[in-house]
């Protein structure tokens, strides 16, 4: 039988409208797929065509049928019905039966839908339209069983069981076990694991199918944490691809679940008694008070409908790319400084920032002669529109980060890129605050944020948690209509914004904050003195820094020294290597930042998670384990002769220390240490700086005795260590929370770092982010690290745990420690062993 030419019969009577007149941008966009609607005059729903049900959804109020042709039919009864929960919906199939045309698939109580919905206006939708051309065959009105469409399947089509050419197909069905189900970071790290394959890669799920290309079809599936799911791959490693997404969608993630209620408390109902209050949702937790400030949105000039597609194209493109660049530079900083929640939520934005599902909505619209503008803003809204209509809270929540991106792109569209002033001190109002908002609104100072909607898991909360600034989601309307220049009180901690608090409450709140404001002002004050423990011993707190601004600023926030400048950083934005003399200005530079104290200066440490511009390196199958830090200096030794010569002319030399990174074996630092005395001795250099390495490999901590006898110093990078040691890549966003440097694993070998210096007389330090964790501190004074590289804001604060504690009871309770079985049991343990007062 030639099915390839179809012609769809109405499945039910009225008037029949196109798709663009549909009062809802999800099916009007054409987002979903070309189509048809009919205002329905009857109660029942029938087959247009024969075919298999593939879909039929739990709430019943839409249907999805393949054609024999192969085509996907989705019938979707009414707009914003699924709110109704299947009430007033009757399935009279059930999903894999097949069906004859004019079959009545679902029977609906008209008055009941039409009281319970927006609208009763059902669409017909090919949703696999690609390959299929779609035809009226009448714009009128119809009964049930009339020629409706005539639907053409063209030579691109698959059939019904068709295999892809130019490779086989393969498929698999997995339980998803990534937390939450598939929203953004879940669905970036999916597209991630796809595009180390040359195959293409669907998802498919009850009835409906998405590119794991595009991030906005992935969560437009709906799919929650085990939901059962098909992955099909086609082309030439269809296998292995199959294999590597199974795992991943199967592998639970370290994505947080929604936090505890007790980490994020609730206020009680909107709308309940307490009056002069608004309750809302905790955030991120704190106690602010201060003048209200409204944050502005952005206004879209009115569309001529006449713009140049060409033009309009090339605008988009731009303004796209400015935003990915400025992403991709968050991104570099937050890797920079160990923030992994910032990594894993920006990564996510510039996977959506590349989505073929939304740029093509978009550019399918300049093509009607949309400005760009408009077209993005029409793109993202449509996007939006599926996802809140998915009824999941956690995809519901990724809209902002949607309409994020809106408005980064709107705002280089419309040239409206400046930051709008905020007052210091000020709690932010907003509908809706988002993640590209939160750092101009931090420079700023602002005191808190209020958002009348958004959720405490939404990624603003996430970053806002990690800024200590209070928030406060979830307000409703009403905080859009409060007075500007009021002060009021957010009580984040308790869900609360009060509107009309009393000159004695902010008093008091004033009080509080003045307090926390005085204990760190009195941090800031004794990180000048050196931090000794209670019974006498001195720890080192130095500052890693990446430039001579950020050493100034170590050195007035009271850091001992600079215990790892990163120079691969120091040219990040250079095109062309620096030769000798800008490199030795740049060591020299921060040498005098610091006054009279010591400078540790690592060389160059580039592979790995870390480019530069100037050196591009060969691509490897697995960098993290290939040519990085000290290796590629062998490989390269020009290019590591010019960095030691540098380094030698820097004075004084005796407050200049060397690091090497990367180190695995002791033949690797006796070669540099001969090499640093060749070029010293070249130089006419008598001194020599010390010389120290890295222990940032696990052979290298086991190593560690051998290691001292000829270094001076030994350094712990525990951010690669954790790497090396969990086997878990540090860039990974779904292990981000797994890799924890306080696991037992790490402590050992932290310990056999300890005991292998001290045999030679050596000092260790830790230069890796569990440095900058005040839980840490006593844990590692205890193990025998005598020097803490820190991030500059940190000083004082480390400083004044060191003061707290007594090293002789730290080195005791720490060895209990080494004998626990995970991360989490050494956390607890040390909030236990030593609670913070
Ligand atoms: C480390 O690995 O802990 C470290 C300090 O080095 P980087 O983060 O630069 O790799
Ligand atoms: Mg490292």
């Amino acid at each position: 039988m030639n099915n390839n030419n179809l012609a769809l019969k109405a499945p039910l009577s009225g008037p029949v409208m196109p798709l663009s007149r549909v009062p809802d941008p999800v099916f009007s966009s054409g987002a979903m797929g070309d189509g048809i609607a009919i205002d329905p005059l009857n109660d029942c729903l029938h087959a247009p065509c024969a075919g298999v049900v593939m879909h039929l959804a739990r709430t019943r109020h839409a249907v999805t049928l393949k054609a024999d042709n192969g085509a996907e039919l989705l019938l979707h009864l009414g707009l914003d019905t699924v709110q109704l929960q299947g009430e007033g919906f009757e399935a009279l199939v059930r999903e894999g039966e097949r069906v004859s045309e004019g079959q009545p698939l679902l029977r609906f109580d008209l008055d009941k839908v039409a009281r319970g919905s927006r609208s009763l206006i059902t669409v017909l939708i090919v949703t696999n339209g690609e390959g299929y051309e779609l035809r009226p065959l009448t714009t009128t009105s119809v009964d049930v069983g009339a020629p409706l469409l005539q639907l053409s399947r063209t030579a691109t089509a698959p059939a019904a069981n068709e295999q892809h050419a130019g490779g086989s197909e393969t498929r698999g069905r997995v339980r998803v076990a990534l937390r939450g189900g598939l929203h953004a970071r879940p669905a970036a790290l999916l597209r991630k694991t796809a595009q180390e394959f040359s195959s293409r890669a669907e998802l498919h799920v009850g009835g409906r199918s998405a590119s794991i290309d595009s991030l906005v079809g992935v969560m437009g599936l709906g799919v929650a944490e085990q939901d059962e799911v098909e992955v099909i791959c086609r082309g030439q490693d269809s296998e292995a691809a199959l294999h590597a997404l199974l795992k991943t969608l199967g592998t639970a993630d370290g994505e947080p679940h929604p936090l505890p209620t007790a980490a994020i408390p609730v206020s009680a109902p909107r709308g309940a008694d307490e009056p002069g209050v608004l309750g809302g949702v905790c955030a991120a937790p704190g106690l602010a008070s201060g003048p209200l400030v409204r944050l502005g949105t952005i206004q879209l000039p009115q569309d001529t409908g006449d713009s140049r597609p060409d033009e309009q194209h090339r605008a988009l493109d731009q303004a796209l790319e400015h935003v990915r660049d400025d992403v991709r530079t968050t991104l570099q900083q937050a890797g920079k400084q160990g923030h992994a929640d910032e990594e894993a939520i920006f990564s996510a934005h510039l996977a959506l920032l590349e989505d073929p599902g939304l740029l093509d909505a978009a550019d399918l619209l300049i093509d009607q002669r949309i400005s760009a503008a408009h077209a993005w803003s029409r793109a993202v809204q449509t996007q939006c529109g599926i996802l809140l209509a998915l009824g999941n809270p956690l995809l519901a929540e990724r809209a902002n980060d949607l309409r994020d991106l809106e408005k980064r792109v709107l705002r280089v569209l419309l040239r409206k890129e400046g930051e709008q002033p905020v007052p210091a001190g000020s709690l932010v109002a907003a509908h809706e605050i988002t993640p590209s908002d939160l750092g101009p609104l931090v420079r700023a100072g602002a005191a808190g944020l209020c958002m009348a909607e958004g959720g405490a898991t939404s990624h603003v909360a996430i970053l806002a948690r990690a800024k200590g600034l209070p928030c406060v989601v979830a307000l409703g309307p009403q905080l859009l209509e409060l007075e500007e220049g009021r002060t009021l009180v957010l009580d984040a901690d308790h869900g609360r914004l009060e509107y009309s608090p009393s000159a004695e409450r902010i008093a008091q709140v004033a009080a509080q904050r003045e307090q926390r404001e005085q204990t760190r002002e009195r941090q800031r004050v004794q990180a000048q003195q050196p931090a000794v423990t209670r019974d006498g011993k001195s720890i080192e707190v130095g500052a890693n820094v990446a430039n001579p601004e950020e050493a100034a600023e170590a050195f007035v926030a009271g850091a001992d020294g600079v215990g790892l400048l990163r120079t691969e950083f120091l040219f990040l934005d250079r095109q062309q290597a620096p030769n000798e003399q800008e490199q030795q200005r740049a060591y020299q530079d921060v040498l005098d930042a610091m006054g009279e104290r010591r400078v540790i200066i690592r060389t160059i440490d580039v592979g790995g998670d870390k480019h530069l511009a100037y050196l591009p390196l060969p691509a490897e199958e697995n960098p993290a384990l290939g040519l990085r830090g000290i290796r590629l200096g062998q490989a390269l030794p020009q290019l590591l002769d010019q960095q030691l010569r540098a380094l030698l002319q820097v004075s004084p030399l005796h407050r200049c220390r060397v690091l090497l990174p990367m180190v695995s074996e002791v033949e690797e630092l006796i070669a540099i240490r001969q090499r640093l005395d060749q070029l010293a001795q070249e130089l006419g250099i008598e001194q020599r700086p010390e010389l120290g390495v890295m222990i940032e490999v696990p052979s290298a901590a086991l190593l560690a005795d051998q290691l001292a006898e000829h270094a001076d110093f030994l350094s712990i990078g525990t951010n690669d260590l954790s790497q090396y040691t969990l086997a878990m890549d540090r860039c990974h966003a779904g292990l981000a929370a797994r890799i924890d440097a306080l696991h037992p694993a790490l402590l050992r070998l932290i310990a056999q770092t300890c005991a292998g210096a001290a045999r030679h007389g050596r000092w260790v330090g830790v230069c890796g982010a569990l440095a900058s964790e005040v839980l840490a501190t006593p844990v590692l004074i205890g193990l025998g690290v005598q020097e803490l590289s820190v991030s500059p804001g940190l000083v004082g604060e480390i400083k004044a745990r060191v003061r707290e504690l007594d090293a002789e009871d730290c080195r005791q309770r720490s060895q209990e420690l080494l004998a626990l079985g995970s991360a989490r049991a050494v956390r607890e343990a040390c909030t236990r062993l030593w609670p913070q007062p």
